[in-house]
């Protein structure tokens, strides 16, 4: 019994993690206490029996059972802490369990003190302490991923050996049967009462397809995807992804690695099949039940929702239905957690621009812009340039079209209009004037009465920061002449011009090295030993750690145009050529530049930068209609497509 004990202590401490440091703190000030107290009142405290493992006629203490009592306390506090966060994660009734580890053991422990036989006294505690964990154990494992199931011979022998491991023994210990995908839960929330959301529940679990519903999350879930499309074709179902803002048919595995060790062949990644039409239709149809798509209460507004639960952390669904010419299409949006960087670096910016940037926003007034292509947003970016101004010294105010959402940054004051109601924005930049700001920031600025006021209050005494859609920093410059801004105006209050363009980073793990190439070399004027190789995207078509997608997260280039050389040129009406002479010798290095850098550190592929580049040119017209940036708008998929080929959305996709 013993023995098991300290098994299982072993592994659920492996668990416990952090919080059983506490308990041990918490235990050992427990201990100093009671000892220090029990030294300082001699006669009321039981003498040291002279026996060791038994206790005296008078009730003395023994040291052996006094040990054990110890070891009993340190085992539970671990133990308990773990089923407290584990039954919270699964939900299986936290505070019952909670009270079931808790009461009977600290019962038993005070008890073993009073019970003569010291023996008794060890074995009870130990009871109270392994009852409660075999119980909860029991009802915890099937609602938990095969591999990390406890209380279970192959944990024991896995606890075991890994204790023996530490210790310097090597023993084999048996494989965690693990297909390397997250463990996913459907759970049905969309209803108005709990008690329909669990029939959806309920009855959805009931379906043929409910394993082949969660077969399809986890695997959205491995390849990071953020929407899911189903779309019923003649030849099957097929189910493609959107990662890093690139939608494609989702991957699988077409031939597992072979051989061993050095010899190993990679596994071979490429498109997933199309289902077979039963089990795809099954699995729609536990997600429409799920998702209570086919309840007659679900009102107009609301889409059809449900929460899939990944590796314990809950990720809101939307689920939506579309017909297209050929087929009809499930979309399933997953709410994906929050990117919150601090500040610029964290996006990818180079500390020298950031420092410029930072300089550039205290400035007391002029025009500062921050652009990005159509449909790959910079909302992150303007964010982080937002927050590296000095709002809390400065009255700031947004001007904001009410129906945009927008996360409100704080010591920011949003003054909102109605565009759908036909208020003007410059109605709500003359109400934000009564208050006299000393900084005005608005987004996505297409308002040309807005963007001549603007530059008008720049000039005068304002610090003005928007935000465009614009291929790069100078096409961002174009765009507000060709608003109508008179020129000079515009030389003489622009601070800078900031762009962002983003770019999939390789997977670490299977990206390849490749012989850099000349031309490359010529480029970065570098011999080839001085830069031997770059890297590639994997020739087999991706691994398990980036779910065959080749490249994992994203991160952003940016090109800052800043300087009296660039604002001469403006006032001057200087064709493109010379402004982009005019603003490098201001110290801009042009997005390619940079991203031909990126390249050269292994970061991402050449054929990357290449396509980000060649999106492009083609006008940013083609680059919005291969990407999806609203939730439920439709990526369009080319059959065949490799995901290596078509272009991004936002940074912040960090595994
Ligand atoms: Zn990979």
């Amino acid at each position: 019994m013993v023995l098991r004990g300290v098994r299982m202590a072993a592994g659920a401490s492996a668990m416990a993690g952090r919080s059983r440091q506490l308990a041990v703190v918490v235990i050992a000030c427990w201990a100093v206490g009671t000892h220090a107290v029990a030294a300082g009142a001699d006669d009321a405290w039981p003498r040291v029996s002279p026996e060791w493992l038994s206790r005296d006629a008078g009730g003395g203490i023994a040291i052996l059972p006094l040990v054990c009592w110890w070891v009993w306390i340190a085992a539970w506090a671990a133990t308990s802490d773990w089923v407290f966060r584990d039954s919270a994660r699964f939900k299986i009734r936290p505070e019952f369990w909670a009270a079931c580890t808790v009461f009977p053991f600290v019962a038993c422990s005070l008890i073993a003190w009073w019970i003569p036989w010291s023996a008794a006294g060890q074995a009870l505690m130990a009871l109270a302490w392994l009852v409660p964990l075999f119980l909860y154990s029991r009802e915890r494992n099937p609602k938990a991923p095969p591999a990390e199931s406890v209380c279970t011979i192959a944990h024991l022998q896995r606890a075991f050996s890994g204790l023996l491991k530490r210790m310097g023994v090597k023993v084999k210990s048996p494989s965690i049967v693990d297909d390397g995908l997250p463990w996913v839960t459907l759970v049905a929330t969309g209803a108005e009462t709990p008690e329909e959301n669990k029939k959806w529940q309920d009855e959805a679990a009931a379906m043929p397809g409910f394993e082949a519903a969660k077969k399809l999350l986890q695997d959205a879930a491995a390849a990071r995807s953020s929407t899911i499309v189903i779309d019923a074709a003649a030849d099957g179902i097929r189910v493609a992804h959107e990662v890093d803002g690139i939608a494609g048919p989702s991957r699988a595995v077409k031939t597992p690695a072979k051989g061993s060790g050095k010899t190993k062949q990679a596994e071979v990644w490429a498109d997933a099949p199309p289902l077979d039409a039963a089990i795809g239709n099954g699995a729609v149809a536990v997600l429409r039940t799920i998702a209570g798509a086919d309840a007659a209460k679900l009102s107009g507004e609301k889409d059809a929702g449900f929460t899939v639960e990944v590796d314990g952390k809950k990720r809101p669904c939307r689920l939506s239905t579309r017909a297209t010419k050929t087929s009809k299409q499930i979309i399933i949006t997953l709410e994906t957690p929050p990117f919150a960087p601090k500040k610029l670096e964290e996006l990818g910016m180079s500390g020298a621009m950031a420092a410029r940037v930072r300089e550039l926003m205290a400035l007391e007034k002029g025009l500062f812009v921050v652009s990005s292509p159509p449909a790959t947003g910079c909302s992150t970016t303007f964010d982080m340039v937002l927050l590296s101004t000095d709002r809390l010294l400065r009255d700031f105010v947004s001007i904001e079209d009410s129906s945009s959402h927008h996360q409100e940054v704080q010591n920011i004051k949003p003054v909102r209009y109605s565009a759908s109601a036909g208020e003007v924005p410059l109605a709500a930049l003359k109400a934000a004037m009564l208050e006299y700001p000393r900084a005005i920031v608005t987004r996505d600025l297409l308002d040309k009465d807005l963007a001549g006021k603007l530059v008008e209050l720049a000039n005068d005494q304002q610090l003005v920061i928007v935000s465009l859609q614009a291929t790069d920093a100078l096409d961002a410059v174009q765009k507000l002449i060709d608003m109508g801004i008179p020129r000079d105006q515009l030389a003489r209050c622009l601070l800078g011009s900031l762009s962002q363009r983003l770019i999939r980073k390789l997977c670490t793990k299977c990206g390849e090295p490749l012989p850099t190439p000349p031309e490359l070399l010529q480029r970065f004027k570098k011999t080839a030993e001085e830069l031997p190789e770059i890297k590639r995207a994997s020739p087999h078509g991706g691994c398990r750690f980036c779910a065959g997608r080749q490249f994992i997260g994203r991160t952003a280039l940016y090109e800052l145009a800043a300087g009296p050389t660039l604002r001469q040129a403006i006032a001057q009406q200087v064709d493109a050529k010379v402004l982009k002479q005019a603003a490098v010798k201001d110290g801009m290095r042009p997005l390619s530049d940079e991203g031909l850098a990126v390249v050269a550190t292994g970061l991402t592929s050449l054929d990357e930068v290449q396509r980000v580049f060649a999106a492009k040119k083609e006008a940013g017209a083609v680059a919005g209609s291969k990407t999806v940036s609203q939730p439920g708008a439709k990526p369009v998929i080319k059959p065949g497509t490799s995901p290596g080929t078509s272009p991004g959305t936002g940074p912040g996709t960090k595994k």
